[in-house]
């Protein structure tokens, strides 16, 4: 554990000479997040990433198939040095290959959680899909799997487009809590994105998960570029003074973010994407974060044309890092980039916390005074 730690905090501060000097190559302390596929069975009113092959059919087959990308990822160094994949869509149970993918990301050198994110819509199909991944999960890696549901009965169905998801859902986390009786280290989670559509509705969810022993998490709905909302950008925050006390008035959400709430939701620290993270999409290209996907002027380059190592030590991956520092979307609250942004930040916090016995907190300086 302690070897662990002086590993980790050796990496980050890496990556902090690598922002400030530009030297040398950082490493992704967090996690790497990949986007399994664009394919998608639902037909969400806060993303279009549904309507891409219906619009532009011919582009699903430049989907990377996952036996190619686990090869892709069985080579770099890169990706030996983390410990973490986040697997996203679209919908990533419709990818064909995908328990086999997982199964082989837990063989990777260094690789001890896997995480998955589902709208939970083909319920025997995930059952089925998780009952083989847990079978076959070495002993201390962890899996675990993350249901979206962003209200109850009908206004989950509404959100989500398409009758009767809220049904499919809860029969998913039923089967789902099913398996962890034999498999009591698999992790379900829920998660809710919240939208003007279901924010007189927060508490019935908050509710419901309570009852039914669901760990539950409330994100903040963004437009990024990879929910291909174009004409919104990642600065549109669509609440008003009125929604935020509803919002708040749930409780905690993340670290955070209840500052960027009472701030004009304007993000309070510099972010880390691009060098504690990285995304690749669908296709095999690499960007900062997911919400930059699909920009092709935030494109790192693609694992298709080259190994994941030279893509993350390229030139271009260098001045990409330095836009990031400079990243123009100050509205932007990406939940999975917080994580990796605060990882970097947390250190300097308890070093100044250290140095002067409690009395001063490198939050509080910066006047971010609800931050811990
Ligand atoms: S939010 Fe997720 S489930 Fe909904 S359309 Fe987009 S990718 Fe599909
Ligand atoms: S602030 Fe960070 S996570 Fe948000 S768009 Fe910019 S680089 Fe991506």
């Amino acid at each position: 554990m302690r070897g662990k730690r002086l590993y980790l905090a050796c990496n980050i501060v890496k990556n902090w000479s690598s922002y400030l000097l530009g030297v040398p190559q950082p490493v992704p302390v967090g996690y790497v997040i990949i986007g399994t596929t664009f394919h998608c069975n639902a037909k969400c009113i806060m993303c279009n990433i549904h309507k891409l092959y219906k619009e532009k059919p011919g582009l699903c087959n430049n989907e990377l198939e996952l036996p190619a990308l686990l090869e892709k990822l069985k080579e770099s160094e890169v990706i030996k040095k983390i410990n973490h994949i986040d697997l996203t869509g679209g919908e990533p149970f419709i990818k064909e290959h995908l328990d086999d993918f997982i199964i082989g990301l837990f063989r990777l050198p260094n690789i001890n959680l896997v995480t998955i994110n589902t709208n939970g819509l083909l319920p025997d199909k995930i059952i089925s899909a998780v009952s083989g991944i847990l079978k076959s999960l070495p002993n201390g890696k962890f899996f675990s799997v993350s249901v979206s549901m962003d209200g109850i009965g009908e206004v989950h169905d509404r959100i989500r487009g398409i009758e009767g998801a809220f049904d499919r859902v809860e029969k998913t986390l039923a089967g789902l809590k099913d398996l962890r009786i034999e498999h009591p280290d698999f992790t379900i989670r829920s998660n809710a994105v919240i939208q003007p559509e279901n924010i007189d509705h927060l508490g019935e969810l908050k509710k419901y998960w309570g009852e039914n022993k669901i760990a539950g998490a409330f994100g903040l709905i963004q437009t990024p570029f990879y929910t291909l909302s174009r004409d919104a950008g990642c600065n549109s925050v669509p609440f008003g003074k009125d929604d935020i006390q509803k919002i708040k008035s749930i409780g905690p959400k993340s670290k955070g973010a209840d500052y960027y709430l009472d701030h004009n939701c304007n993000r309070p620290l510099h972010c880390f994407a691009g060098y504690a993270s990285m995304f690749i999409d669908p296709f095999g290209n690499v960007y900062p974060c997911n919400f930059l996907a699909e920009r092709e002027d935030y494109q790192m380059g693609s694992i298709k044309a080259d190994p994941v190592d030279a893509v993350w030590t390229s030139r271009v991956a260098r001045d990409i890092r330095a836009k990031v520092k400079k990243c123009p979307y100050t509205g932007c609250w990406n939940g999975c980039e917080v994580d990796q942004t605060m990882i970097q930040f947390e250190p300097i916090e308890r070093v100044v916390k250290a140095m002067t016995l409690g009395m001063l907190s490198y939050y509080k300086m910066k006047k971010l005074n609800n931050f811990q």
